[in-house]
């Protein structure tokens, strides 16, 4: 079957540079000679049939926007058979015969479900500020959310030093170290506690007071927010109970990591999937994600793309704990 129409839609957690994916897939399939239907808030949008043909125009000035203009939202309908057979039948109705779908692995587990039980061919875009999809580099929003992590850590440096205290930042990472183990790399913090590593606090309190002790007035130590580090605040109460005499403050950043103009790199790696996946779709491809590696553009089936051991590379995690001795 020809594809004629493809339905676009955002879905799971915002991440700035969505728009950019949106404007690309939308000017690509058009250039193309395909009509585009966005769908709103994810895959409620499908299920409620939320759904509107999308022009040129309509993604006119949103590549600068963070967030997204289709608005994204969790759909525990979707998770049915019902709720996706209803999905199905407004997606006939509109006569959409292919989807984009930008959004992280819950989205692509559903993507793949329903592209099981229907025949519709459908190719993801990786939108999620945690970077935790396999087989991309990076994934769509990942560098905005890292450089928001660090202008904040930054400014929280400069309080640390002038007081001379022990800062722990939560930023967000559920099963994904990426973000702040790269954003202590990049801000000088002294440790970063993420879920894939054991944390031996007997070793960061060694660093802490080491560093103390040496040249450091300050000291920072990102934690990525996740039941298997327990969270900055958790953490900081042992850490003074063990020592009292630290002056220990917990700074959470919570939602300001996902909002935000998107940098130049997302921009850029979201206008370059837009295409591919449109590219890919008239190619024939289905039940693929879009990625990017060595600043290739790839293909990958969304098995692969959600298995959920993206490797952190142990040279950062080594390099980290060199430079902050
Ligand atoms: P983020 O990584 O930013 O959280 P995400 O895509 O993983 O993004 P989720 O909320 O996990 O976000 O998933 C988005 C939507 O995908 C859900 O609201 C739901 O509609 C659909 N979805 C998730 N898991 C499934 C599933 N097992 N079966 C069907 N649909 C699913």
């Amino acid at each position: 079957m020809s594809i004629k129409t493809i339905g676009l839609l955002t879905s799971g957690g915002d991440a700035p540079g969505m728009n950019a994916a949106v404007r690309s897939v939308t000017r690509s399939a058009i250039f193309n000679g395909l009509r585009v239907k966005a769908i709103f808030r994810g895959y409620r949008g499908l299920v409620t049939g939320e759904i509107k043909e999308f022009r040129t125009e309509n993604v006119s000035n949103i590549i600068q926007q963070g967030g997204t203009i289709l608005k994204t939202a969790r759909c525990t309908e979707f998770t049915t058979e019902e709720g996706r057979k209803i999905a199905y039948e407004n997606m006939r109705k509109e006569e959409i015969d292919a989807l984009v779908v930008i959004g992280g692995d819950g989205t692509f587990t559903g993507a793949r479900m329903f592209a099981r039980e229907y025949d519709v061919p459908i190719v993801g875009i990786p939108g999620t500020i945690d970077n935790d999809l396999c087989g991309t580099d990076s994934t769509i929003g990942y560098d905005t959310a890292l450089n928001t992590i660090v202008d904040a850590v930054d400014k929280i440096r400069d309080t640390a030093s002038s007081h001379e205290r022990l800062f722990f930042i939560e930023v967000m990472g559920r099963d994904a170290g990426f973000l702040a183990l790269n954003s202590a790399l990049a801000a000088g913090a002294e440790a970063a506690i993420i879920p894939e590593r054991k944390t031996h606090e007997e070793q960061l309190e060694e660093l802490i007071k080491n560093g103390f002790r040496k040249s450091k007035n300050s000291s920072i130590v990102l934690v990525a927010e996740s039941p298997k580090t327990g969270g900055a605040q958790a953490l900081a109460e042992r850490m003074h109970e063990a020592h009292p005499e630290y002056d220990v403050r917990v700074t959470i950043l919570g939602h300001l990591q996902r909002g935000g103009r998107p940098t130049a790199y997302d921009r850029i790696i979201a206008s370059r999937m837009g295409a591919a996946a449109v590219e890919a779709l008239l190619d024939g491809q289905r039940n693929i994600m879009v990625g990017i590696v060595n600043d290739k553009i790839v293909y990958v089936p969304f098995t692969q793309a959600i298995r959920d051991d993206k490797p952190l590379d142990p040279h950062i995690v080594q390099t980290l704990q060199a430079l902050s001795i």
